[in-house]
């Protein structure tokens, strides 16, 4: 197997979500120089992508370490997923999607290719490790979020590109309360901050209300999710 990947060099999948910004400030914690890759597949919360430049900046200012490490940001357009998203989609489907709380923008099995072009770009930039703030606890209704797909997907890449690939999820086990208490531990209160007022997880990509946990419609899936997350981080802060 070759060896001309870094172990010091981590590529994150950055949506400029809750998840994948306290994904990104955990690689900064751990890997030398960390570059970052969000795909644009037409979703609806494109709001989400357009303040991946400003978390970025913001986290660079925030500690010189992570300053240092920061790296590129690469953006991959999937126009193909886009397409499949939008019109692949029959009347029934949609409505069956709908009444299970996923978006209907939701494409079965996104994240083995948001892994596989994630996987071919950290091998063109030499990096030996992916990060992505898949969780298993608060979506199970995403399985190629869980564990074992992960997993399968690290084994698949590495074999298929013949170099050592890790797949890193920091978040699997823990729910939306304990992610909120990890931005705290890594940041501490600045970065807190930072997720709360900047991170974007609502499906209708609704920022135009304010919450105590962010911006959001408060009534989607995602929303409620973390509105029920920030409640009991609250909670539980208190006690201590
Ligand atoms: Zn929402």
């Amino acid at each position: 197997m070759s060896t001309e990947t870094s172990s010091q060099c981590a590529l994150v999948l950055f949506s400029g979500g809750q998840d994948s910004t306290v994904c990104l400030a955990w690689a900064l914690q751990r890997f030398a120089h960390v570059e970052t890759v969000g795909f644009d597949y037409g979703q609806r919360h494109v709001v989400e992508l357009s303040m991946r430049a400003r978390i970025r900046e913001r986290m660079a200012a925030m500690k010189s370490e992570w300053k240092a490490r920061l790296g590129e940001d690469h953006t991959v357009k999937l126009d193909a997923l886009a397409a499949m998203s939008e019109t692949a989609l029959t009347r029934d489907m949609a409505i069956e999607i709908a009444c299970n709380g996923l978006p209907t923008t939701f494409v079965p099995g996104r994240n083995l290719v948001f892994l596989t072009f994630a996987g071919a770009l950290a091998y063109r930039r030499g990096a030996g490790h992916l990060a992505a703030g898949m969780c298993e606890t608060d979506y199970s209704g995403y399985p190629d979020c869980r564990d074992a797909t992960i997993k399968a997907m690290q084994t698949a890449l590495t074999l298929g590109m013949d170099r050592e690939l890790s797949i890193h999820t920091p978040l699997m086990w823990i729910d939306k309360a304990a992610t909120f208490a990890l931005a705290a531990e890594l940041g501490g209160e600045e970065f807190l901050d930072l997720v709360i007022e900047e991170t974007h997880s609502c499906y209708l990509g609704d920022r135009t209300k304010r919450h105590d946990w962010g911006y959001g419609c408060g009534k989607c899936p995602a929303c409620e999710l973390r509105a029920k997350g920030f409640a009991k981080f609250m909670t539980e802060r208190s006690k201590r």
